[in-house]
């Protein structure tokens, strides 16, 4: 009868058992199962061929109101599903088995007489099928198995053989949070805790087991708040640590990562915590790791306790008077909704520290409340931070930077440094420098810089805090250096050895020095030192930032940096002086307040550092350096004043170590290569030199920014041949492009590759002439200066993100945006409108050059507009010239560029002279601040001569944007790309984060990696926050 159903089977593996089980069966309860086959032989087509077997099996189980029948069908369903893998566990999951399972177990504890065989074979086949059933937990708890588990697991506490399946399958019903939380009302955290058990010879499975199902059920903020109520945390710390003391050989690793898990969904409220540092859990974890370090196979354990003692740090405030730039700038008018008015008006105490939020408890009132110092706003004009200061008379208006005044230029200051010692070199250097300083001829080396010329741009450029000083490496130049430099491999373990650093200052507070060596904020800064142990620090100068530097333990020193002038936070970029170092000694430096949830740091970047003493040595450059590096989240809490309201965040540190080669030298550490307003102006009075008859070079002002600097306007192109008609007619016709940067201040990239633009156009090569020939260039070399001067990193002296602004910019608080979005207006409105824009930018978390454009069809913001975007026909023009780079420019992906625009980027340049003026061409283009990982350059760190590199290919691209289409005018040119280039036309949308899966956690909330255990563990669901999405 029944043979035919299985005969159709042949595929179900270990048939012939399999038939003889069902014969078994069939022998049992044979009519049933006639009557089922006849039923479902009708339906033979649609149904599976093994799941008629499996439906007579179910239905027959649950007809059966006989113990030993149940057990016997039991028997054959387990041993079924055991042989049969991952299929027929499917089958019988998708016929309901699991329901029917949970039914048996409810008529097992009402019905039936109770019989302890019957609850542990349905337990022990629940246990095999939870895994395999998502609804698994939901079912449970509709069915109400979670209490007869619980209860049956109560029964038999002392009965390892009943025990293991139940805590098996209890451990599967906690994945489910809400299961998690019921079987914690009912008393799942005091019953496991009862079952997990200190170390002892005769191990069973149980522990690890109760620690899976006791992990689980912490995740749940009750149940975690329920342990901590009843001293759990201490047990689990007493556990771990005997565990760690007994397990010597390392066998039971999983159990104590177990341990550890439950401790860390524990310390997830901030009940949790305060219990784990009352309960010295810092100092166990931090011992227990440093013995565990050692043996590479208890990383697992050394990664989830660094991570435990990470969020479990108390919470401390930078220790800033207030985190809002120590330099005053008073807008001439405030606009009152906007985001200075808003900064100025919070009331203090706003700013308070507070431990992450975790659950809805209310938080205590913080006693360490904040002095923001309102009456420095009430009408006062900044008075009081000029009188602080060494004011410009005193210094010297003029700039101490001529030779002849080196030695002497830090009187001001303190002891002077490496000037102070001229002709008293110690031994080790060579023999006979010293004696004379020789400023290194860059001029030679480098065609566009020139010392005193600098000097002399100084003079004119206007600072907020009134700059006497001038930094050596703006003054000497930078000449890229021809070593190769590639991006840094990271050291395994580097994040953690550095943590662990960091967790020491908490378990041995002797040993920290805690003295602030440098602080903008003190009337008196730089800080006097004299006992010559400190480094000396000073950012007192254009594009300088830092703000303090506190020296923690001898050759250490957190570093905290200064927020964009009207603003709270935005700072990322930092260029600062270092001097009184010992030779050899490797220092460590922490940037304590940066704000992006990763870094480039990361992945291989390094930061630059310029000697002095090699500068005199003939090699003036900035180089990549610093050993240890990495970026990971620290315990200084963020006030949700900087967040935009977002209680709880944290700061992250950039660490990294560098050691100094030469006595008595002056240092300097940037973020990226620095490129003063000063330099531009240099760059740009020395480009006037490189005029030809056949040149036509202009210098406009286009404005005068808030700060009262000039920003200036540059025309190129060629002369007309003659004044004949016909050639005064083709200059009239040539296509214009137009070229910004250096909107964000911090993206000194952006600088370079517009230098190596502009000494390209100026340039005698024949492609710079048909380049001159074919094209009007206008270029804003640089759309921020104050920002640039002021060392911001992303704003204007407005407190704001100027390419945030071009929707409608503000003629006296953005005037530079006005002045060029007007510029833009005129030529469009004269019919003269670019053929191509492009504002070149810096990108702080993305390898190579790449480009953003403006696609109709891609814009995801739009695409509520009647046309159904498949319709829509789309001119692909825009993405010609990307297209170009990609073939000539090493350093630029194809594969990195976006032709999305995103609501958050309406407002950019990029988009506004896209919509507003019709540029189809309209691009940001961003280069690396770090390096490439494709092309020629791949796996290098970017050089300011790959960049000045890219500003030249980009002309050429041009170039051959032109030669492609073979004609000036606009619309043919348009129609013809369009049939060159359609066959790339696909949709590029670019991930936020490109980098691979980083090992170490670089934000402590996160989950370790290693966490493979856990049924419900998922990837990181952290939201970046709004300064990560920052791009553009
Ligand atoms: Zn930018």
């Amino acid at each position: 009868m029944f043979i035919p159903v299985l005969s159709c089977v042949p595929s179900v593996p270990s048939n012939s058992r399999v038939l003889m089980l069902l014969a078994q069966l069939e022998k049992m309860t044979g009519d049933v199962m006639i009557r089922d086959v006849e039923t479902t032989q009708g339906e033979h087509e649609v149904m599976s061929k093994g799941s008629s077997g499996m439906e007579v099996i179910l239905s027959s189980l649950e007809s059966s109101r006989d113990v030993q029948t149940t057990l016997n069908i039991l028997n054959i369903l387990t041993e079924l599903l055991t042989v049969g893998r991952g299929r027929r566990m499917g089958v019988f999951v998708s016929k309901g088995g699991t329901g029917t399972l949970f039914q048996l177990l409810n008529i097992a504890t009402k019905e039936l007489p109770s019989s302890e065989e019957l609850m542990l074979q349905v337990h022990a086949l629940l246990a095999k099928v939870g895994p395999k059933d998502r609804k698994f937990g939901v079912k449970a708890r509709l069915s109400g198995a979670l209490n007869v588990t619980m209860t049956f697991i109560k029964q038999n506490l002392q009965n390892p053989k009943v025990l293991l399946p139940c805590l098996q399958v209890l451990r599967v019903y906690c994945t489910n949070s809400v299961n998690a939380v019921s079987l914690g009302k009912n008393g799942a955290v005091e019953l496991l805790f009862k079952i997990v058990a200190p170390y002892s010879k005769k191990i069973s499975s149980l522990p690890k087991v109760a620690l899976d199902a006791l992990g689980s059920v912490l995740k749940s903020k009750t149940n975690a708040r329920r342990a901590v109520d009843g001293g759990f945390v201490l047990v689990l710390l007493s556990l771990y640590v005997d565990w760690h003391r007994n397990d010597t050989r390392h066998r039971h690793m999983l159990i104590r990562k177990g341990l550890l898990v439950c401790l860390r969904n524990v310390i997830n409220i901030k009940l949790g915590r305060k219990a784990f540092l009352d309960a010295d859990g810092m100092k166990i974890l931090y011992n227990t790791s440093t013995e565990c370090l050692p043996v590479r196979t208890l990383d697992p354990l050394v990664n989830t306790s660094s991570l435990i003692m990470r969020k479990c740090f108390p919470k401390n405030r930078l220790p800033l008077p207030t985190i809002r730039s120590s330099f005053n700038y008073q807008l001439p008018h405030v606009p009152a909704a906007g985001p200075v008015a808003q900064l100025y008006s919070l009331s203090p105490g706003v700013d308070d520290v507070v431990d992450e939020s975790d659950d809805n408890d209310e938080t205590e009132a913080d006693t360490d409340t904040e002095n923001e110092e309102n009456e420095k706003d009430d009408g006062n004009t900044g008075l009081d931070q000029d009188l602080g200061r060494v004011s410009l008379e005193e210094g010297g208006a003029s700039i101490r930077h001529i030779l002849g005044e080196i030695c002497a230029r830090r009187g001001g200051g303190g002891a002077s440094t490496w000037g102070s010692d001229c002709g008293s070199e110690g031994a080790e250097d060579e023999p006979g420098e010293g004696a004379v300083l020789e400023v290194p001829d860059t001029a030679l080396l480098l065609p566009l810089h020139d010392p005193d010329l600098y000097v002399e741009m100084v003079k004119g450029t206007k600072s907020v805090p009134q700059y006497a000083e001038v930094a050596y490496p703006d003054y000497f130049g930078h000449v890229a250096p021809t070593f190769r430099e590639p991006l840094l491999e990271r050291v395994y373990g580097v994040q953690r050895s550095k943590i662990f650093q960091d967790i020491e200052r908490l378990i041995h507070p002797n040993d920290i020095v805690d003295k602030v060596v440098y602080d903008l904020d003190v009337p008196t800064c730089p800080v006097i030192e004299n006992n010559g142990e400190s480094l000396r620090f000073n950012s007192q100068f254009e594009s300088g930032n830092l703000r303090k530097a506190v020296q923690v333990r001898k050759h250490e020193y957190d570093l905290i940096l200064n927020s964009d002038i009207n603003t709270n936070h935005y700072h990322q970029w930092f260029y600062f002086e270092v001097s009184n170092m010992r030779v050899g000694t490797l220092y460590r430096f922490n940037i304590i307040n940066c704000e992006k949830s990763n870094s480039q740091s990361n992945y291989g970047m390094q930061v630059l550092m310029y000697s002095v003493q090699e500068a005199i040595r003939g090699r003036p450059c900035w180089v990549r350096t610093g050993s240890d590096i990495c970026y990971y989240k620290n315990h200084f809490a963020r006030s949700s004043l900087s967040t935009g309201g977002v209680k709880g965040k944290s700061y992250f540190t950039l660490t990294f170590s560098a050691s100094f080669s030469h006595k008595d030298d002056v240092c300097y550490f940037a973020y990226h290569y620095p490129y003063t307003y000063s330099t531009l102006k240099m760059h740009l009075r020395k480009l006037e030199a490189l005029r030809t008859p056949q040149i036509y070079l202009r210098q406009d002002v286009l404005c005068e920014t808030l700060g009262g600097n000039v920003c200036p306007l540059i025309t190129i192109t060629a002369m007309p041949g003659s004044s004949s008609t016909d050639n005064i007619y083709q200059l009239r016709n040539r296509p214009l492009i137009f070229l910004s940067a250096r909107v964000h201040p911090g993206e000194t990239n952006a600088s370079w590759v517009m230098k190596g633009t502009m000494e390209f156009l100026m340039g005698s090569s024949l492609l710079a002439v048909s380049l001159r020939e074919a094209f009007i260039f206008k270029i804003v070399p640089m759309l921020n200066p104050d920002g640039v001067i002021n060392g911001n990193h992303r704003c204007s002296l407005s407190g704001e993100d100027l390419n945030r602004q071009w929707q409608s910019p503000h003629p006296e608080l953005h005037p530079t945006i006005y002045h060029t979005k007007n510029l833009l207006q005129y030529l469009a409105h004269i019919q003269r409108a670019p053929l191509v824009f492009c504002d070149y930018h810096g990108h702080s978390r993305k390898k190579n050059v790449f480009m953003y454009g403006c696609s109709l069809k891609e814009t995801v913001w739009q695409s509520n507009i009647s046309a159904s975007s498949t319709e829509l026909q789309e001119d692909l023009g825009y993405r010609t010239l990307p297209k170009i780079l990609s073939q000539i420019a090493p350093a630029f992906s194809l594969s990195s560029c976006s032709f999305v625009v995103e609501r958050s980027k309406e407002s950019t340049a990029r988009v506004v002279v896209w919509r507003e003026m019709g540029v189809q061409r309209s691009y940001t283009m961003e280069s690396t601040l770090c390096g490439c990982d494709q092309g020629k350059y791949k796996s290098l760190q970017i050089g300011t001569r790959e960049l000045e590199e890219m500003g030249a290919q980009f002309c050429v691209a041009l170039l051959r944007l032109k030669r492609i289409t073979g004609l000036f005018n606009h619309q043919h040119l348009v129609d013809m790309e369009t049939e060159i280039m359609g066959s790339i036309c696909t949709t590029t949308y670019v991930l936020e984060e490109d980098e691979p899966d980083f090992l170490e956690a670089v934000d402590y909330s996160a989950e370790s990696n290693d966490d493979d255990i856990e049924p419900e563990n998922e990837p990181g669901t952290d939201v970046p926050e709004n300064t990560d999405q920052l791009s553009d």
